[in-house]
């Protein structure tokens, strides 16, 4: 979905909407579907371009990264983005160390024809917003290191497979 940043007007633009995600990817390249999402924003035109103060919620199925078990994850963010034309410099920075400016700089998006990409500002967000390693639950126990079962579900007759490999040289110590 694409909204048209030179047909805001001074009065502004209210949106609030789900947009049709695209399947996005992990950490380990593996497929992440987004559940469903709702994006808000404020559009108005500002003295140095178009200002979205937007807010997004999003659930994403990730897979947690111990069990491998998929797991929803919500996202919830809110966020700033000044757009403007790409043929424009965009707002020079008065000064290199001023924080504001620094911010605004961050938040520069530069769009071509005007058209703001909304569904790339919502997968942004998400991507920024996911957990590097999610889990499915504090106490989830992984898979086995030896076998690769589930050790949530199953127990295995592996070996203690916590043990430290820099602690296996003392275990064999005390096995003789
Ligand atoms: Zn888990
Ligand atoms: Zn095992």
């Amino acid at each position: 979905m694409f909204i048209d940043i030179n047909k805001i007007g001074p009065e502004g633009v209210e949106l609030d909407t789900a947009l049709d995600l695209p399947e996005l990817e992990g950490p380990s390249g593996e497929t992440l579907q987004v559940r469903s999402n709702s994006l808000a924003a404020t559009v108005v035109k500002g003295s140095r371009g178009v200002e979205f103060r937007g807010r997004l919620n999003a659930v994403v199925e990730v897979v947690c990264s111990r069990c491998l078990e998929p797991l929803d994850e919500p996202v919830r963010t809110e966020f700033f983005l000044l757009a403007v034309p790409d043929s424009e410099e965009g707002p020079a920075p008065d000064s290199a160390d001023d924080p504001e400016e620094e911010a605004l700089q961050e938040a520069l998006l530069k769009v071509s024809d005007g058209r703001v990409d909304l569904t790339a500002v919502a997968v942004e967000q998400i991507y920024l917003n996911l957990s590097r390693k999610p889990i499915c639950s504090r106490e989830c126990r992984g898979l086995c290191a030896g076998c690769g079962v589930n050790r949530n579900n199953a127990e295995c007759s592996c070996d203690r497979d916590e043990i430290d490999p820099r602690l296996a040289p003392l275990m064999k110590f005390r096995e003789n």
